[in-house]
């Protein structure tokens, strides 16, 4: 498999902050790369690394297999990429900012290459607004227009739903599902939901404190077999001592007044729930939770305290 980006020990130290921490990871051709971790992980502060925009502590970074200390201008022509949130010229069109951007960063974009880019994004109709007059989600949208400008092979985007409503977001991810099924391009993107790129991406790594924990393909990670399945009950020392002698008591993780919580297989959960109605053990809740999604729940529940 063909890798575009190739990641290999890189750090990055601020004074005594070590914001990233001996981290590799590879990218290959084709894929959405989910890049995962809670505000602070130093997503950001990598995807800089990514763009030159600061200069690594320590470490390599290789893209399209070249250096890119080296070959950093042949590298960047082949990257397109939204970071911060993308500025426009409110007073001009859709259609006049990205002819403006394109001449300034001295790609030759013809109008009906501006027309096919805006059409992707889903603003064809909105060409002729004024960019004052479009939702942030449409902003989004054309902050990524702006970096398929050049028609870039890779595209990085940074967080780029934050702060869209629901709907917003699923335009963000249609867009890029499109731009990785139809247009073949690599893609990385950093998030630091794990439900947003587990909708989107192929692979992704979880980074935290500048590291990674978990890197794979997500279907694998998240249908790894393992559950953790909380039954919630009202508060009863009879239902704690049943469960307890029975056969399910090797499956119990944890136990408090009115909860227990089991380690199980999901083909197993049908075979708790008759147990538990078998018995008259009245129950509030049957909560099944992915192991992933809880280490990825507990890691950014200790990164925000
Ligand atoms: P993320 O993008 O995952 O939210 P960042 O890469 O922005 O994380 O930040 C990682 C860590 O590095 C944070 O603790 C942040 O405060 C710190 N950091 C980022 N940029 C700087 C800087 N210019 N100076 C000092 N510390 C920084």
């Amino acid at each position: 498999m063909e890798k575009i980006i190739e990641i290999s020990n890189l750090t990055k130290t601020y004074k005594n902050l070590t914001a990233v921490n001996n981290l590799s990871l590879n990218v290959f051709k084709g894929d959405v790369f989910g890049f995962l971790g809670p505000n602070g992980a130093g997503k950001s502060t990598t995807i800089r690394m990514l763009l030159t925009l600061i200069k690594p502590t320590n470490g390599e970074i290789k893209i399209f297999d070249k250096n890119l200390n080296t070959n950093r201008n042949e590298i960047l022509k082949k990257i397109g990429a939204i970071v911060e949130k993308p500025d426009f010229y409110g007073y001009l069109t859709a259609f006049k900012n990205l002819e403006i951007l394109g001449k300034i960063s001295g790609c030759d974009v013809s109008k009906n290459k501006i027309m096919g880019i805006l059409d992707l994004v889903g603003l064809k109709s909105r060409f002729n607004s004024k960019v004052k007059t479009f939702s942030h989600g449409m902003k989004q949208r054309l902050g990524i227009a702006q970096a398929l400008l050049h028609d870039p092979e890779l595209i990085i985007l940074d967080e780029p739903t934050t702060g869209l409503d629901p709907q917003g977001m699923k335009e963000i991810r249609d867009l890029i599902t499109l731009l990785s099924k139809e247009k073949n391009k690599t893609i990385f993107l950093s998030s630091h939901i794990l439900y947003e790129v587990e909708l989107v991406a192929n692979r992704m790594v979880i980074i935290n404190k500048g590291a990674t924990k978990v890197e794979g393909y997500v279907n694998d990670l998240l249908n790894a077999a393992n559950l953790k399945v909380t039954v919630g009950f009202n508060p009863n020392e009879f239902i704690k001592s049943i469960i307890n002698e029975s056969l399910w008591q090797k499956n119990i993780d944890s136990i408090t007044d009115s909860k227990i919580i089991f380690n199980l297989t999901s083909d197993q959960i049908p075979d708790l729930n008759k147990y538990l109605v078998q018995h008259d053990i009245e129950v509030n809740s049957i909560v099944p939770m992915r192991s992933l999604e809880e280490y990825f729940l507990d890691i950014t529940e200790k990164s925000a305290s």
